[in-house]
């Protein structure tokens, strides 16, 4: 998605070898009119999927999430970072190690919002080494919904072949090949 592109370009901040920080459009401060032309897009690609509802992460997915939401006319459900100690009764339930934050979060969905044989799309800010989307797949298969696919990717980590063998359709809407002195490299 080249406007997507330009503002990466423009905007983005690399960290290191392996992140891209994007805190002054999509995951701090956010671009309400980038996340409406993301979430039409996400409409245009699934238009020929039938989807019920779209699911994704707090809090860096709910923005583009909710857009695309808004796009396809479906309800939007983020699973939560559970922080207590004790878990809620009638959660779905998976580990998500970060590997920014280097912690594993617990994150969890009450079983109200997602219940069997719904198509579900699942939206992420970022695709890396597929952690996020692994534990959202865990709970759609727990809750026996079905899953359609995802995302924006760094396609030099391993989360694209991870969803690939698993056969779930992975979409993205900008996919960074890498970084060379500190510009960022689209495929
Ligand atoms: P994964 O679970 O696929 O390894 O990583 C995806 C999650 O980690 C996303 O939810 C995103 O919040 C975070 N993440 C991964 N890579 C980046 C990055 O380069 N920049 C930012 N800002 N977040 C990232």
């Amino acid at each position: 998605m080249k406007i997507l592109e330009q503002r990466i370009k423009k905007d983005g901040r690399v960290l290191g070898k392996d992140v891209l920080k994007v805190d002054s459009f999509l995951n701090h401060q956010v671009d309400p009119e980038l996340m409406q032309a993301m979430g039409e897009e996400f409409a245009t690609i699934f238009s020929d999927e039938k989807i019920d509802k779209i699911v994704t992460v707090e809090s860096s997915g709910i923005a583009p999430a909710v857009f695309a939401g808004l796009a396809l006319h479906v309800p939007v459900v983020f699973a939560r970072k559970n922080k207590s100690l004790t878990l809620p009764e009638n959660v779905w339930t998976a580990d998500v190690y970060s590997f920014t934050k280097q912690t594993t979060n617990h994150i969890m969905i009450d079983h109200r919002f997602l219940s069997a044989a719904e198509n579900i799309l699942i939206i992420d800010d970022f695709l890396a080494n597929g952690q996020a989307v692994e534990g959202l797949l865990k709970i759609a298969n727990d809750a026996n919904a079905n899953v359609v696919g995802v995302v924006i990717e760094k396609t030099f980590q391993k989360g694209r072949q991870i969803l690939d063998e698993r056969g779930v359709r992975v979409e993205s809407l900008a996919r960074i090949k890498g970084f060379e002195n500190d510009e960022v490299i689209f495929l």
